[in-house]
């Protein structure tokens, strides 16, 4: 279930990549399996952007304060998760970071990132899109997807989710995307699946569930940045002939609103 997403009290760009570096394609492993691409705004109309063989990328970040390093506020952390004691909030020794420390055990409240995992499932050559039935962006389109928990792996988790939302059970074929959005503390682990059965129904967090025909999948009601940056993704991939794997960060586009979906860039994007 994925009941709290992308929801921010502010929005700024932390990273700006701009070409300056060139990374040669022999001195990283990495570059020869992914083509890195310089700053990318990605749109329905994405097919139209151009895709360079050779990319290079140098991050020419400003220094943040703690505050804007998390999506979570260290502040509201005001009692120790294991003793109950009170925290007081100190960067400590050696680190950078504001932390929440507890002042009776001294234990420190470490804030990481969350994972969310899901499925783009493909049948007849349509996607399967699930309506929120819960908030937040009830009433918009999302593909089956939410936290992973403890326990599982990304599979499993994206395999529990599809069958939680929309009552269907897939077989999961490739990872198709990873999409960080560090401003939140979330990163989006998106998998191609089948269903193994043409069966589905809205489970109890969504309303409707649908396939949709590339050309018909509704990017002006779908729920989140994720969601528009993967399907624009898959639908420029299929357009081109296959999938790819997908790498990239989704920044919002300062002063935008959360709710706007399409309100963002895709930095450091590489694909396979
Ligand atoms: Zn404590």
């Amino acid at each position: 279930m994925l009941k709290a997403i992308q929801i921010s009290g502010f929005v700024t760009q932390r990273w700006s990549w701009r070409p300056s570096v060139l990374i040669s394609t022999n001195s990283k492993p990495f570059s020869s399996l992914f083509k890195l691409l310089p700053i990318t705004t990605i749109d329905s109309s994405i097919s139209t952007l151009p895709r360079p063989p050779i990319m290079s990328f140098h991050a020419s970040s400003t220094p943040q304060p703690p505050s804007l390093h998390s999506a979570g506020n260290v502040k509201n952390i005001k009692f120790c998760q294991w003793c109950g004691g009170q925290t007081k909030h100190d960067i400590p020794d050696g680190e950078e970071r504001l932390r929440a420390i507890c002042t009776v055990c001294g234990k420190i409240a470490y804030q990481n990132p969350k994972m969310v995992v899901g499925c783009l499932i493909e049948h007849d050559n349509k996607v399967l899109l699930c309506k929120r039935n819960i908030e937040p962006s009830h009433g918009l389109w999302t593909l089956p997807a939410g936290y992973l928990e403890f326990g599982e792996s990304a599979v499993e988790g994206a395999i529990r989710e599809t069958r939680e939302e929309a009552n269907a059970d897939v077989e999961v074929i490739s990872p198709f995307a990873q999409l960080d959005i560090p401003l939140i503390g979330q990163t989006y682990m998106i998998f191609l699946a089948k269903l193994k059965k043409p069966h589905f129904s809205p489970g109890p967090e969504s309303s409707e569930c649908q396939l949709f025909p590339l050309d018909d999948i509704p990017f002006n009601s779908l729920s989140f940045s994720s969601m528009v940056v993967t399907l624009s993704l898959y639908v420029e991939d299929i357009k081109a002939g296959k999938p790819k794997f997908h790498y990239g960060i989704i920044n919002k586009r300062p002063g935008t609103s959360p709710s706007d979906i399409h309100a963002y860039t895709l930095d450091h994007h590489m694909h396979s």
